[in-house]
């Protein structure tokens, strides 16, 4: 979530840390790791070469008003990131009631795909879109679903590209989306 001149938007929105855009939140080196376990977050070290702490997406930090609980401490990724509508309503190319327009129009179509996940049969909310998603592929891929499924997939196959195709074209930066 990105700084306080954009707060307005970034109360309305939550994508970045909901779980809708991410599945991660990274620690980067001068991140102070220990303080945010302290704070209660379910801090998980990742196996590569380089160690990399993590936390997972839905972050526990937002609460349901879409603050952060640990807005002061909050790791620098989340301190960096900006996503594209953010940019472009704080350059001033679109106006604040178009960018809430677009973060609208993304928490619809994220909640369409949480919608039909759980059509799906997957109730874990506590896990990001992405990786339900992958979860219900490899249920179709080793052929364990019927038909009924079958067609709630196709319709979150649908659902899972809009958001996909929003999310490049409207919140990832170039970074993000190498
Ligand atoms: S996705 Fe953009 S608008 Fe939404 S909370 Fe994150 S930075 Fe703010
Ligand atoms: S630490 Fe705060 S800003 Fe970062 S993902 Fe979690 S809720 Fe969002």
């Amino acid at each position: 979530m990105a700084e306080k001149s954009g707060e307005q938007l970034c109360l309305a929105c939550g994508l970045c840390c909901d779980g809708s855009l991410f599945d991660n939140v990274r620690f980067g080196p001068g991140d102070d790791v220990e303080g945010a376990k302290a704070r209660g977050l379910p801090v998980k070290v990742s196996r590569a070469k380089v160690p990399v702490a993590f936390v997972r997406q839905p972050c526990s930090a937002l609460c349901g008003d879409l603050k952060c609980r640990i807005y002061a401490e909050r790791p620098s990724h989340c301190r960096s990131f900006e996503c594209g509508v953010f940019k472009e309503s704080q350059s001033g190319q679109i106006t604040l009631e178009a960018a809430l327009r677009q973060v609208k129009r993304g928490r619809r179509k994220a909640e369409k795909v949480r919608e039909l996940l759980r059509k799906f049969g997957d109730t874990d909310e506590r896990s990001s879109i992405g990786v339900r998603f992958r979860r219900a592929q490899r249920r179709v891929e080793s052929g364990l679903v019927d038909g009924a499924a079958g067609d709630v997939f196709a319709d979150l196959g649908l659902a899972m590209h809009e958001l996909d195709m929003l999310a490049h074209r409207r919140f990832y930066t170039r970074e993000d989306n190498s």
